[in-house]
């Protein structure tokens, strides 16, 4: 396969992770998990006891944090200040702040810059997102936007609860995911959506698996329609 620049989008829930980590296995490319370093940063905010609405204050203690990222996709690799925090990162507390620091115009500038210069390196990347094929990638060779339904996403969320010895409520659950789509879809810098040269792929009907192979088939396609 010929190198390529894949962009992977969609709301939270769709397996979106998962599915980018396997594509890039399969092709034996880098990884970027932008929303990783969105956590990162966030987490930064609350060791520093900036309130995660003050935007000014979040803006200026960003443009300090040293954050780094691993690319493989087997491991999940997060740090800051040097400092592995992969785990700290999926918490709770930072899983609540991070749409409020995510929003801070400055935030997204530098992190944007980052994203592009982490994803210029050698060989094949699958950078995975909410902006890559619209505004950090806007000529990667493949843009995929990853959806399922509110519902499908909710069922998902609610059996993962479950598995990990919380108490199952498939319609609170709903609810938030729903909140979550009109926040983010919404929001004034970088709302949530499709590029316009993005393929959509509905993942409410399909495995983990089916996803990556038709992923793969798409990327094979566009590189054969490139060549000619
Ligand atoms: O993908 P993940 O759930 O880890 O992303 C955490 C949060 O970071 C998202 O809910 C979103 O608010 C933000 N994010 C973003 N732009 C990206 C990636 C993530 O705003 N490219």
């Amino acid at each position: 396969m010929t190198e390529a620049t894949i962009a992977i989008d969609g709301p939270a829930g769709t397996g979106k992770s998962s599915v980018s980590r396997g594509l890039a296995r399969a092709m034996g490319a880098r990884y970027l998990d932008t929303g990783a370093m969105y956590r990162i940063v966030t987490l930064a905010v609350l060791r520093a006891g900036v309130d995660p609405s003050d935007s000014g204050a979040v803006a200026d203690l960003a443009a300090g944090v040293d954050l780094g990222v691993g690319f493989d996709p087997d491991e999940d690799r997060s740090y800051l200040g040097g400092e592995d925090v992969s785990g700290e990162i999926r918490g709770d507390a930072v899983t609540r702040a991070v749409s409020a620091v995510s929003a801070v115009p400055e935030v997204r500038t530098r992190l944007v810059q980052r994203q592009r210069e982490l994803a210029d390196g050698p060989g094949s990347v699958v950078v995975e997102g909410r902006d890559i094929g619209t505004v950090v990638l806007p000529d990667a060779d493949v843009k995929i936007f990853l959806t399922a339904s509110a519902e499908e996403r909710a069922r998902r969320r609610d059996r993962q609860n479950v598995s990990n010895g919380l108490p199952g409520d498939y319609e609170t659950v709903l609810a938030d995911v729903r909140r979550r789509d009109h926040l983010d879809s919404t929001r004034a810098v970088s709302p949530l959506r499709a590029a316009d040269d993005a393929i959509v792929v509905d993942s409410s009907d399909m495995t983990e698996a089916e996803v990556v192979a038709h992923l793969r088939d798409l990327v094979e396609q566009r590189a054969r329609v490139r060549q000619r």
